[in-house]
């Protein structure tokens, strides 16, 4: 064999040897891709077009090359030759290793499908912190999430309210019904619970028929009431399956951080407690760890139930308490104080039920009934001879941001006729923080000609400035300054300088509370312009109001009421 046919054998070898490498790269199961360094396509195996059918070899322009070129900057900067990654394609994972041939300058992009792999990681993951029957978050995980929220509600200075909810008689269930019938139930339970529970609170199973809550982000326990009492709800109607249905109900215990402990596990431990208290209870109803928070409730829900009665039943009276001008000794108003005459628990302090009915809405036909019998009062007293009589009227803040107060007013005003001029209405300063619907509607009643005073002026945050920019008529001085006068130095001078300032921006000032003569006098001195407390009258009944109206302007030398005969010596001039 001559010396060329020898080489065109080795050839032959060495290409049909290098063809059957090639075939190893083009049926490699896993895409490849080769790039030059400008990331144009050089290579694509067989793969590539068996895994996507939409591959082009148009440059980059495949999902699967995307942010392949920074990579590979990246590599030439630090020096290094492979990098690999994770990435996703049409819902599919890849191990994606992106090396550097240096010698001719080329790049080799290498995909491992590990989609498999990640479901069964996915899969152990879930186990491991997830219910399997209703794929809640299990034990383990609720304790974690219970952990961050604690540590969030300690940062914001927030309660965590952890609830534990226990199925009534789920035992029963399960042995007439079958264990199938039982695990169907508790997943419709866990669906509901669900959608019951706010965005960003958990809801957890904890084994067997338990479940366990977290509320984030409570401002107030009412909220934690008013979600406890929600998910009681939620087994008002029978749960459905298949051709039965199953009425259900739960026991919930509540305990609340920081109140009832301080880490998760005392936290589901107080809440379990509580829990076996409801149970103990009757079932079907939710208790709180701490005992006081117990009776609270139960106060305010029998108050709660009671209050509808109220209107219906005609157990909302008005008392009156009449306003005394300094420099005439007259009797210039009377202040409208509500009273709810219960027909068991007598008379009910409104500092006691305006709350309340703030809350649940009542306020909105309360505030309308008690405007429109205040203002016909008025009238009738007019009628009786006892004319230019004002009245004041106390608007709660949440009343006031409640109600059309304007329409309100208009027409307690227009049914009663009585002359808007006449009608004072008590605005606490609390509302004087609040925007710029505030200060149209002091405008708007003050345009119809109605009068607004600032009641317990000094309690809240006060600022003379507020009062020039809403525009008000009178303050009314809160009573625990009037209170101390005699003794504190401090209230001397805070109400001395309330009066000057006052007057100095033309406004009314009247002190509540005024109980003695030495307060009586001290505010004399200082041009206070009315006064209204015990030391005169404490608020009466329409009728005894109007005996003590009679009795002061006609029968000049009787007091007009015990506790004031002293006043009254001082006044009568
Ligand atoms: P307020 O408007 O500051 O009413 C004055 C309160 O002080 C009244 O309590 C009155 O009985 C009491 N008082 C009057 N003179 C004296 C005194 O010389 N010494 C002492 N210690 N107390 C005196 P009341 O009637 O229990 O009302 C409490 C609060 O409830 C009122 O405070 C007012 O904020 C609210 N309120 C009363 N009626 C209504 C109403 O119709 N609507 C609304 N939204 N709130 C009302
Ligand atoms: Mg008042
Ligand atoms: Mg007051």
């Amino acid at each position: 064999m001559g010396e060329f046919d020898k080489n065109s054998a080795l050839l032959e070898r060495s290409l049909r040897e290098l063809k059957r490498l090639s075939t190893f790269l083009d049926h490699n199961p896993n895409p490849i891709v080769e790039l030059d360094r400008n990331g144009a396509i050089t290579y694509v195996n067989l793969a590539v077009f068996q895994k996507f059918l939409d591959f082009t070899t148009e440059r980059n322009a495949h999902p699967m090359l995307t942010g392949v070129m920074d990579v590979v900057a990246r590599l030439w900067e630090s020096g290094e030759v492979v990098a690999t990654r994770e990435i996703s394609i049409g819902g599919d994972r890849y191990e994606q290793q992106i090396s550097l041939s240096l010698e001719n300058q080329l790049v080799r992009v290498y995909l491992n499908d590990i989609t498999q792999r990640k479901h069964a990681e996915e899969k152990i993951l879930r186990q491991a912190h997830y219910d399997a029957l209703t794929g809640l978050p299990n034990r383990f995980l609720f304790i974690d999430r219970l952990n961050q929220s604690l540590a969030r509600g300690k940062r914001r200075g927030q309660m965590v309210g952890v609830l534990f909810l226990d199925l009534d008689n789920f035992k029963q269930v399960n042995d007439t019904l079958g264990h199938t019938i039982g695990d169907t139930l508790l997943q419709h339970v866990a669906k509901r619970i669900e959608s019951t529970i706010r965005e960003g609170d958990t809801v957890s199973r904890l084994g067997g028929d338990e479940f366990a809550i977290i509320l984030v982000d409570l401002d107030r326990s009412e909220d934690i009431i008013r979600i406890s009492q929600k998910l009681l709800d939620i087994f008002l109607l029978p749960i459905q399956l298949k051709n039965q249905e199953i009425y259900i109900t739960a026991s919930i215990g509540i305990s609340i951080y920081p109140r009832d402990g301080k880490v998760s596990e005392e936290l589901l431990q107080n809440a379990d407690t509580a829990m076996y208290r409801a149970k103990e209870q009757g079932r079907n109803l939710y208790q709180f760890f701490s005992s006081e928070m117990n009776l609270k409730i139960a106060e305010k829900l029998s108050l709660e139930m009671a209050m509808r009665q109220m209107l219906p039943e005609k157990q909302l009276l008005l008392y009156y308490q009449p306003i005394v001008e300094l420099s005439s000794g007259k009797i210039v108003g009377m202040e409208a104080l509500a009273r709810w005459k219960h027909p068991e628990w007598g008379l009910v302090s409104p500092s006691r039920f305006i709350p309340i009915a703030e809350e649940t809405g009542l306020i909105v036909p309360i505030g309308e009934h008690i405007l429109r019998m205040a203002c016909a009062q008025i009238h009738c007293w007019h009628d009786q001879g006892f004319q230019n009589l004002h009245v004041a009227v106390n608007i709660s803040a949440r009343q006031f941001h409640r109600q059309d107060i304007l329409q309100t007013v208009g027409s307690a005003l227009s049914e009663s006729g009585l002359t808007a001029s006449l009608l004072d209405i008590e605005l606490t300063e609390s509302i004087l923080q609040s925007t710029e619907f505030t200060v149209a509607t002091i405008f708007n009643l003050r345009a119809k000609g109605v009068k607004v005073s600032i009641d317990d002026f000094g309690t809240g945050y006060s600022s003379f400035s507020y009062l020039k920019r809403f525009s008000v008529n009178k303050l009314k001085i809160d009573r625990s300054f009037i209170q101390d006068i005699a003794t504190d130095p401090d209230d001397r001078v805070i109400v001395k300088t309330i009066i000057t300032l006052a007057h100095s921006l033309r406004l009314k000032v009247i002190a509540e509370g005024v109980e003695t003569n030495d307060q009586l006098d001290f505010l004399r001195a200082h041009e206070c312009d009315e006064i209204q407390g015990y030391l005169f009258s404490p608020p009466l009944t329409a009728e005894e109001a109007t005996q003590c109206l009679s009795k002061w302007q006609y029968v000049s030398d009787v007091p007009p009421h015990g506790r004031g005969a002293l006043l009254y010596n001082v006044l009568i001039f």
